[in-house]
């Protein structure tokens, strides 16, 4: 599938990003690649390359733009398995702003919350969200998108969240949630 570039992304950032979106499972590329041009990809360098995670942004009017913005250290800098997992969490934020309402938000939230592994708190490290203490709930789906649509859930992001529902558990929801843009 293409994937939309804002005007001006190097060409070995655009490879990176194609490799890492190839390294997710079908359906995930399938439900991103519904987004087409509402989804455009940036990369950053500079003061970005010091905050241990990534940014995206979504104007909140339905239907409206998505942007992935993926610092360049985190493009090619750490090793593969953590550059995956990282474009498909920023996916994932992607994924719940696109297609999820807060009755999906509710199914999934009460999923986690069954796991063995769940915690009431995960101390935040980031200086991401200033003034909060603990993970929030957006970044925990976040992860475990990025966990189900790459397979591979021995990868910690900076959030340090482990994986929290099984792939097929974590589809069953998303299968019946998702609901495509217009
Ligand atoms: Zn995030």
């Amino acid at each position: 599938m293409r994937l939309h570039f804002a005007a001006g992304v190097p060409a070995a950032d655009r490879a990176a990003i194609r490799s890492e979106f190839q390294a997710g499972r079908p359906a995930a590329r399938r439900i991103i690649s519904r987004l087409g041009p509402r989804l455009t990809f940036k990369t950053a360098g500079g003061s970005l390359s010091r905050v241990d995670s990534l940014f995206w942004r979504q104007q909140e009017a339905p239907g409206g733009a998505i942007t992935v913005t993926m610092a360049r250290r985190h493009l090619h800098s750490v090793p593969r398995r953590l550059r995956v997992h990282l474009l498909w969490h920023e996916l994932g934020h992607a994924i719940d702003a696109a297609g999820l309402d807060s009755h999906a938000d509710r199914r999934f939230s009460a999923a986690f919350r069954r796991s063995s592994a769940w915690r009431g708190c995960w101390p935040l490290k980031l200086h991401v969200y200033a003034g909060r203490r603990c993970v929030p709930e957006e970044e925990i789906f976040a992860d475990q998108a990025a966990f189900w649509a790459t397979g591979d859930r021995n990868v910690r992001s900076g959030y340090w969240i482990p994986p929290l529902a099984s792939a097929r558990e974590f589809w069953g929801i998303l299968r019946r949630e998702y609901l495509p843009g217009p």
